[in-house]
């Protein structure tokens, strides 16, 4: 008898000593000191037994069944340790890892550079207009003195769409729409995007422009001079040159080109400005009475100036960019430069 509980003990141990995990302790608790385990039967079994044996094995019972259970007690806690160790180090948290920063958005440089333009106009007291991208042949050509089959229409290489709707070549016909709506006196800016069948280095397909146009009584060519010199001298600097030069559009009589000092070499000549130590900006001149006739303005009480420039030409003066075609690539190595 006694050999048999020793035999158990070393049986229970052993199978304790191969538990990997709790549940394994778990199963051998069960088998030897459960309700009805192996070392309980034999207990429950103690009152069969003649009055003279029950002290000895009931002492060597007892001493197993307390060895036992500490034993099942130690390793239960060493699993239970082990967990809530593995259990950290799952959930472990480097509070010293540098945090996630949040990437800020920027504006594209046409963007930021098309509402620095706009912001010197609107403290001129320029006010913003806007006209759609798909145009008529009347309004981006006809209305602003440029009739079909006219040779200056070779000026812009136009996207038609069908043969009376295009994509505008130029934000001129803004111009239109405003003074059909309006009566003078008027001083609106058109900022937008224009369409043309071009696309080389300082040429793209699509590219921004700026419009602007005055139309008051007793508006001289001196206005327009003064306007655009100032405005000039707030995107470049007041130390800056500013030139008018003698030039040619449908819309406007006389008309001008207005170039700055260039701004690489100081006026001494470089490859930007071609050598020639300016850099070409605006097309402006006074409105052509026959626009004026388009909209029922009369040429003989309102005189008005107008100009446009191009926004991308702009920025690449101001950041130094030689190629027109990096703002359009969205190369995000190119875009966070600014
Ligand atoms: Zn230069």
């Amino acid at each position: 008898m006694v050999e048999r509980i020793k035999t158990l003990e070393i049986e229970a141990l052993a199978a304790l000593n191969r538990a990997k995990t709790l549940a394994d302790v778990d199963s051998v608790q069960v088998r030897y000191l459960g309700r009805s385990g192996l070392l309980t039967e034999l207990i429950k079994n103690l009152k069969n037994l003649p009055p003279e044996e029950k002290p000895n094995f009931g002492k060597v019972l007892n001493e197993t069944k307390v060895k036992l259970e500490a034993a099942v007690k130690e390793k239960k806690q060493l699993f239970q340790e082990r967990n809530t160790e593995q259990k950290l180090k799952a959930e472990i948290i480097d509070i010293t890892l540098p945090g996630e920063g949040v990437k800020r958005g920027k504006l594209h440089p046409i963007t930021s550079t098309m509402e620095e333009l706009v912001g010197i106009f609107s403290r001129m007291g320029f006010s913003i207009a806007e006209g759609p991208d798909i145009e008529t042949d009347y309004y981006n050509f006809e209305a602003l003195n440029i009739p079909k089959f006219h040779p200056s229409r070779d000026m812009w290489s136009t996207l038609w769409i069908t043969e009376d709707t295009l994509l505008r070549t130029h934000t001129s016909p803004v111009q239109i729409r405003v003074m059909e709506k309006k009566k003078p006196p008027l001083a609106v800016i058109a900022p937008g995007r224009v369409y043309r069948r071009d696309a080389d280095v300082t040429h793209s397909t699509v590219f921004h422009q700026l419009e602007g146009l005055l139309v008051d009584t007793d508006v001289t060519f001196g206005d327009l001079k003064g306007t655009l010199t100032a405005f000039l001298h707030a995107v470049f600097g007041k130390d800056k040159k500013v030139r008018f030069r003698p030039s040619y559009f449908p819309f406007t009589e006389p008309s001008a080109e207005v170039d700055v000092e260039c701004v690489m070499c100081g006026g001494s000549g470089c490859r930007v400005c071609s050598g020639t130590g300016w850099l070409e900006i605006l097309g402006s001149g006074m409105v052509d009475p026959n626009v004026f006739k388009h909209v029922n303005y009369d040429p003989e009480k309102y005189t008005g100036f107008a100009f446009g420039l191009g926004v991308e030409r702009i920025a690449m003066l101001k950041y130094g960019i030689d190629d027109i075609r990096l703002f359009f690539e969205n190369d995000l190595r190119f875009l966070r430069q600014f």
